[in-house]
């Protein structure tokens, strides 16, 4: 037989049955998808398995000693025979039940098996033994049936050993660590185990991509002993290295493809934009009616660099919400202009680029009136274009853009895909969008009309732990700015527990009176827009779906499906018809109209509504400094940064920020945990850290999270710095001498599969 390779088909090695199923399941094709399929995790032979952490639902394999067997005839004729089992042929009737209880005197759980005399005899108490299947509950009690067993240790000698094939796999494994594979219907740990001894006994060839260096500077294994020991340890100390090895290569592969991204991106030429003295930026510094801080005047000359140079700006800047991001992208935009050149910004929503080009106008004074009479000789005309304009605004505001008279337009992502002329852009700044990934900042850089690429500013308030800035945004450069302007005001954040304390609730409802009497607003934030949603409606309205891993559906703690998400709609006629009746009360979401939406934002910021309530619309961005409180019903059902950023909207003038944190969440919970995380700081830092440790792992990862992301199979962005540090360097050096990597076309293999798939995920979101 030929030499078996990573791409040979598995139906050559295993049986036709069993080659198809891994195909049309898993996906799994070829021996090299099979070696990738790594197990979910290890069990080590004969220890016995914690059942509180079994999953109801989910298939498992259990470890455990048998406490008691009972079994029962039903007779032939009862009532219960067959329970309809028997009809249309297949399975007999039910007529002996066995019910082995295993497990110790806090735990339980009951294995049972029909029509199998045998096991009373061969699992007698004190037996250690494998039960393999799916976890169910029956009478409130943790329940399999009919799993398949492996006897392992046998205390009366009398048992017979069953489920020979298991057993024979388990023995197998050296050391006696077991992989236990995520699997599908249709499919037994015991077919993958075979499966995967099959291929590794043929002991396919192999090639390692790494460089043999990077291996012996690092102290890594080979690839093909890696995936020897990751399917087939020898040992917990192999299993480590192995692991230590795949997640090296997850964390190599990811960086190549950033560390490539920012050379390409570096070797673009761009057009030049130095300060011109005398122009709009100078004009505009001369005017500002506050202090810039340090961290934005530092910021502020690293940009002006950046933008002065033959190669585009590819840069990242993280500051907490209302750090002042805005003036410093404005001050960007006014140094492209006064070089002749266009500015964009773009924002998530509609409602916040309405927003951003109010307060671009407010700022910028006359300086933001040019082509109007009146307007000083050195201005410019900013630009909103928004689905929601009418047919002849937009077509006005298109001939703005193309003639080149607006210097600024603003306007959501969607601007760009809708093939909008500019005269001469110069500048795109991508605001709060953290969401925004690799491929498609890389595609902002190539696919523009025409010319060279534009310098890109990325904005986000979304304070980013260090490992996912470095895997997420590490093609760019990296500004912060840490300091808040002088005068914003603290946001004190307290958890109401609505079930426990429903009198905080009445309280809360007369601290908002409070404030509107002190002339001050408040928001009211809500999951839901209305009763007539559909279940899992979109919640995040960037056209982001609802986070799974925070949907505290998914949280058997959280009073769930009981009830419904609060709804806006619901909330706000609640509030207008009881505790709020004396205010103004104003509704926004998603599902106004544009227009709608705008002017109710409008009216909130003119002071005419004294409460808002909304869904997470308000998320990014809003400023209204008059807005002094905020109230999150059912507060559980975000995650943490979120809260952050939606409390993030009051406070921002001089009066101290009241947020307050509503949900039945009983303490103790996940949820629970989150609020209280949130109430107990308000570092975005400290707070980032805490979300991606109550995460799952990818769920950080913005673009390269879907589940099947096989760019980050191994690797954990909380766990892994060290390697994702070693890696970042390491693909610096490899890119930096040899940019195609045409000395190491195994690592450009590995590029091109991480690149293959981010494309995947970008073409998938549309
Ligand atoms: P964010 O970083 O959240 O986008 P903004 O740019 O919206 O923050 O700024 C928040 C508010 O702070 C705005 O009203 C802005 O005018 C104001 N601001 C920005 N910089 C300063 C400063 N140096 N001193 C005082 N106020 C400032
Ligand atoms: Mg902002």
């Amino acid at each position: 037989m030929a030499q078996i390779g990573l791409d040979t088909p598995l139906k050559e090695l295993v049986g036709a049955r069993t080659a198809n199923r891994l195909a049309d399941k898993l996906e799994l094709a070829t021996v090299g998808d099979l070696l990738r399929y790594y197990p979910r995790k290890y069990d080590q032979r004969g220890k016995l398995t914690d059942l509180a952490k079994l999953v109801v639902g989910e298939r498992a394999t259990v470890w455990g000693r048998v406490l008691t067997v009972t079994d029962r005839d039903l007779g032939f004729k009862g009532p219960h025979q067959g329970r309809g089992r028997g009809k249309g042929g297949g399975r007999p009737p039910v007529r002996h039940i066995t019910n082995v209880v295993i497990g110790d005197s806090n735990r339980q759980l009951t294995c049972t098996f029909f029509n199998q005399y045998h096991w009373r005899k061969a699992l007698p108490p004190g037996t250690d033994a494998m039960f393999s299947g799916k976890v169910s509950t029956f009478r409130d009690k943790l329940q399999m049936s009919s799993p398949t067993v492996a006897v392992l240790s046998d205390p009366s000698g009398v048992g017979e050993r069953d489920d020979n094939a298991a057993l024979e796999i388990i023995e197998s494994f050296p050391g006696g660590v077991i992989p236990v594979y995520p699997l599908v219907e249709g499919l037994t740990q015991t077919v993958l185990q075979q499966c995967v001894r099959t291929v590794l006994d043929l002991r396919p060839a192999i090639e390692d991509p790494v460089p043999e260096v990077l291996l012996a500077d690092h102290k890594l294994i080979d690839l093909p002993t890696a995936l020897q020991d990751i399917h087939r340890p020898r040992n917990h100390d192999h299993l480590a290295k192995a692991q230590e090895r795949l997640r090296y290569d997850e964390a190599l592969a990811v960086q190549l493809v950033l560390a490539r991204r920012k050379a390409e991106a570096r070797n673009f030429p761009a057009e030049p934009c130095p300060r011109v003295p005398g122009g709009l930026l100078d004009a505009f510094d001369a005017n500002l009616p506050f202090e810039l801080t340090e961290g934005q005047r530092e910021v502020g000359e690293t940009i002006a660099h950046d933008l002065a140079t033959i190669h585009p700006m590819n840069r990242l800047l993280q500051g907490e919400v209302g750090s002042g991001k805005t003036v410093v992208a404005l001050r960007a935009m006014l140094q492209v202009i006064d070089s002749g050149r266009q500015a964009v910004m773009l924002a998530p929503t509609e409602v916040l680029a309405a927003q951003h080009a109010r307060s671009l106008r407010d700022v910028l004074g006359p300086l933001g009136r040019g082509g109007e009479l009146g307007a000083p000789a050195a201005s410019t005309a900013i630009t909103l274009l928004t689905g929601s304009l009418g047919a002849k605004a937009r077509k006005q505001a298109l001939l703005n853009i193309a003639s080149g008279q607006a210097g600024i337009v603003v306007g959501t992502h969607a601007l760009l895909s809708e093939g909008v002329f500019f005269a001469n852009l110069g500048l795109i700044v991508v605001d709060e969008q953290h969401r925004f990934g690799v491929e498609q900042r890389h595609a902002l850089r190539t696919k523009h009309p025409a010319g060279n690429p534009p310098h890109v500013l990325v904005m986000t308030a979304t304070p980013i732990p260090r490992t996912v800035a470095m895997t997420v945004f590490g093609d760019l450069d990296t500004s912060t700015l840490t300091q808040l302007p002088r005068g914003r005001s603290p946001i004190g954040t307290t958890v109401v527990p609505a079930a426990e304390k429903p009198a905080w609730v009445e309280r809360a409802w007369q601290r908002i009176r409070e404030e509107a009497g002190k002339g001050h607003q408040a928001y009211v934030v809500c999951p839901k827009i209305g009763d007539d949603d559909a279940e899992d409606s979109t919640l995040f309205e960037d056209g982001t779906t609802f986070d799974p891993e925070l949907d505290p559906r998914a949280d058997p703690d959280t009073p769930d499906a009981k009830r419904p998400p609060l709804a806006v709609t619901q909330v706000a006629a609640m509030l207008r018809d009881g505790p709020l009746s004396d205010l103004r009360v104003g509704v926004l979401h998603g599902r106004l109209v544009p227009g709608e939406k705008d002017e109710v934002m409008s009216a909130f910021a003119a002071g005419e509504l004294d409460v808002l309530v909304a869904t997470t619309v308000i998320e990014v961005g809003v400023d209204v400094p008059n807005a002094t409180m905020m109230v999150i019903m059912d507060a559980e059902r975000f995650g943490i940064s979120q809260l952050h950023q939606l409390r993030g909207r009051v406070g921002r003038g001089h009066a101290p920020g009241i947020c307050l944190l509503v949900s039945e969440a009983p303490a103790g919970t996940p949820g629970r945990a989150r609020l209280d995380a949130v109430a107990a700081t308000t570092d975005g830092f400290e707070l980032a850290e805490a979300d991606l440790e109550l995460r799952r792992e990818g769920n950080v990862l913005g673009t390269a999270q879907a589940g099947r992301s096989t760019a980050l199979r191994q690797l954990s962005l909380l766990r892994d710095r060290e390697i994702i540090e070693r890696a970042r360097g390491d693909a610096a050096g490899l890119v930096g001498d040899d940019p195609n990597m045409a000395r190491w076309p195994g690592l450009g293999a590995m590029v091109s599969a991480v690149i293959a798939e981010q494309e995947q995920v970008y073409l998938d979101k549309g």
